[in-house]
């Protein structure tokens, strides 16, 4: 029988996160740093992370400051055993209003952008057959949202990205997984319209929005060594929105 590693096991361990500058991506990289894991945050924001998190300036729709901000996390870190897709946009729009560029764009963030971000970080997961990748979905991806056809497409789009990771890697150590948060209180939800936050707000069983805390800890778990049997999973973090979707 073949044996699955409970890879990786190294401490400290070289994570990655993407759109880490604040947010949700910000709190998985704290989770991290507290876990005494090396820690980089990729994002294009000017204002990046402060303090034990390397910052590493890029913009996932591109891929020539990607290999750059890779490698030099590579030279700081080592290589990534840990990579999260975190980095995220909105563009809502009733569909006979929605424009090409603001589908286009939001799918080239959203799924492109983290298709770009695993295929450079596979690169030496393969070669050591040991990684984890955490892409951050939302619920939206599987429950759909009026308005966000171009969102709701693009986070659709990271389970089968996961689960093709899945098949194609599960061999060799390394885990592609899915989380789904629901709303989640930071500034992209902080600046949808009151109505909207009060329908929500009335359908989520566990009667609160969520915490950047309550994603990190999830995304933590499926990077560890007790996470080692997950793979192609979509892990929901909604207080029940979703009903486990
Ligand atoms: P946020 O807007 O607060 O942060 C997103 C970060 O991504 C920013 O720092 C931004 O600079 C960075 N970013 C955006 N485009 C980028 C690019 N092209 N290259 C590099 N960095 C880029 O968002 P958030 O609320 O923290 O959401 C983080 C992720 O979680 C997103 O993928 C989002 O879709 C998802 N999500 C959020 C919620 C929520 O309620 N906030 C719910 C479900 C899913």
């Amino acid at each position: 029988m073949p044996t699955t590693p409970l890879s990786p096991t190294t401490s400290p361990r070289s994570v990655l996160v993407t759109g880490a500058a604040r947010g949700i991506g910000r709190a998985i990289a704290e989770q991290f740093v507290a876990a005494g894991d090396k820690v980089a945050c990729l994002d294009r924001a000017a204002e990046l992370t402060t303090g034990d998190i390397l910052q590493v300036p890029a913009d996932v729709c591109d891929t020539a400051s990607l290999d750059a901000a890779f490698t030099t996390v590579e030279q700081a870190h080592g290589p990534v055993d840990i990579v999260v897709a975190n980095a995220g946009i909105t563009r809502d729009g009733l569909l006979m209003r929605m424009s090409d560029e603001d589908f286009q764009t939001v799918l080239d963030v959203n799924l492109t952008g983290a298709f770009r971000v695993v295929r450079r970080a596979s690169k030496s997961m393969i070669k050591r057959r040991s990684g984890r990748i955490v892409l951050i979905a939302s619920v939206v991806g599987l429950y759909g949202g009026v308005g966000q056809a171009n969102y709701s497409a693009s986070k659709a789009g990271l389970v089968g990205l996961a689960r093709s990771i899945t098949r194609e890697l599960g061999g060799r150590g390394i885990t592609a997984n899915v989380v789904a948060p629901g709303f989640i209180d930071t500034a992209m939800t902080q600046g949808l319209p009151d109505d909207v936050k009060t329908k929500y707000l009335a359908a989520i069983p566990a009667g609160r929005w969520g915490s950047v805390d309550d994603v990190a800890q999830v995304v933590e778990f499926l990077a560890s060594p007790a996470a080692a049997y997950i793979s192609g999973a979509v892990v929901p973090v909604d207080g029940g929105l979703g009903m486990g979707h």
